[in-house]
């Protein structure tokens, strides 16, 4: 069986991480930059780094659309930190939505400035039993969340810190910066799930 194509949206942010991760999992990472990458990907990956410029970026090279009919189609996505504010429908503090897919209402930089960055262990039962130690980088946090979305993991003081709705995932923090790779391995299972169902489709 090939290796599922995963991209990663490479406009700006923590890129390669992810390529690292994505083929310790055993995925093929493809950076996208422009609409014509996105062909044949089985899984995209929006990474963290600056929302408001990565959704400029999206705009300037006609991503937006494209990678939303993606969405809609099914195809798994994993957003982690800016990547879960580009996946919401909702922004709190009144940013526009970007691909505006899962149904979370996000605050950006929701720690403030005493905690810009920090580290925690999580208890996330979707990746198994040992907590997992999860970094915090001006961080989002989900502050609403629709009844489709289930919540996968809390940061120490309950706020929401990782969901999954379907196929989509998204963490306010960095599983691409440890060596635990419990989430992408979650995720590429999203992704074998959905191929084989497509094979089940076609017969
Ligand atoms: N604070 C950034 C934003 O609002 C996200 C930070 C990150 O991705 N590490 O887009």
């Amino acid at each position: 069986m090939t290796l599922a194509r995963v991209g990663i949206l490479a406009l700006q942010g923590a890129v390669r991480p992810h390529a690292e991760a994505l083929r310790a999992v055993g995925a093929e990472p493809v950076e996208v930059r422009l609409p014509r990458d996105l062909a044949g990907i089985e899984g995209l990956v929006l990474p963290g780094g600056e929302s408001t410029a990565i959704r400029k970026l999206m705009v300037a090279y006609d991503l937006l659309e494209p990678i939303r009919a993606l969405a809609d189609a099914g195809i798994p996505m994993f957003g982690t930190c800016a990547g879960m504010i580009l996946l919401a429908r909702r922004i709190g503090d009144g940013d526009e939505p970007a691909v505006a897919v899962l149904d979370v209402e996000v605050r950006r930089n929701a720690y403030g400035r005493q905690l810009d960055s920090f580290e925690a262990n999580l208890d996330m039962p979707a990746v198994g039993d040992a907590p997992l130690h999860a970094v915090f980088i001006r961080a989002p946090a989900v502050t609403d969340a629709g009844p489709a979305v289930e919540v996968l993991a809390r940061d120490p003081a309950g706020r929401t810190a990782a969901v999954r709705q379907g196929n989509l995932l998204a963490t306010a923090f960095h599983p691409e910066l440890t060596t635990d790779r419990r989430v992408h391995q979650l995720f590429l299972a999203l992704v074998g799930s959905r191929r084989a169902a497509q094979a089940a489709a076609v017969g």
